[in-house]
């Protein structure tokens, strides 16, 4: 499938989840089995390019891609959770959203030191969820360089800001 075929697939919801969002909705996407897997496909081939040993991605939507192109590439799969969500003493790392603040965690002992872990998420927004992921990451031990989405929302500014903190970004298609 084409990448403006696999955009047509993704579901824009107006004034959710509050007035004057577009809300991109990947329900659809992930919904079709061949858009799913050419999805899959294009971020695993970029990440391979990468050279990464390991895919880590944000609970939940990241979870869905980052999973499935860690398996497509026999590669582990580190989840980045949301707090509290861990039965174990966890790393984390507070963030700032439009209005207050949240939180990512993770297992402290699931990366070896100096590890590349390449980042794969649904969507790139401000970057602060990302930006966030890289630093706990980080603090983990990992050496992060690349972060792929499957939808970047260039005027929100998130790939400057990743990039700000050293980390590359690709994304399979663009809403303006
Ligand atoms: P950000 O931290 O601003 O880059 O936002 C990233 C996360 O917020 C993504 O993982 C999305 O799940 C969600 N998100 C932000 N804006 C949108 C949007 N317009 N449509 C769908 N999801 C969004």
């Amino acid at each position: 499938m084409t990448p403006d075929e696999l955009k047509s697939l993704v579901r824009t919801i107006p004034d959710f989840p509050k007035s004057g969002i577009q809300f991109r909705d990947i329900t659809t996407l992930i919904g079709h089995g061949e858009g799913f897997r050419a999805s899959v496909a294009w971020l695993a081939d970029r990440v391979s390019q990468s050279g990464a040993d390991a895919i880590a991605g944000m609970e939940a939507r990241g979870f869905i891609f980052g999973a499935a192109v860690a398996s497509a590439l026999t590669l582990p799969f580190i989840p980045i959770r949301k707090p509290g969500k861990l039965p174990i003493e966890t790393i984390g790392v507070d963030y700032a959203l439009e209005y207050g603040s949240d939180r990512l965690e993770m297992d402290p002992g699931c990366i070896a030191a100096g590890t590349t872990v390449a980042i794969v998420d649904d969507l790139l927004a401000t970057g602060g969820t990302a930006c966030a992921a890289t630093e706990l990451l980080r603090k983990a031990g990992a050496r992060v360089e690349t972060a792929t989405f499957v939808i970047d929302l260039p005027d929100l500014g998130g790939g400057t800001r990743l990039e700000g903190c050293d980390v590359r970004v690709d994304a399979l298609m663009q809403f303006e």
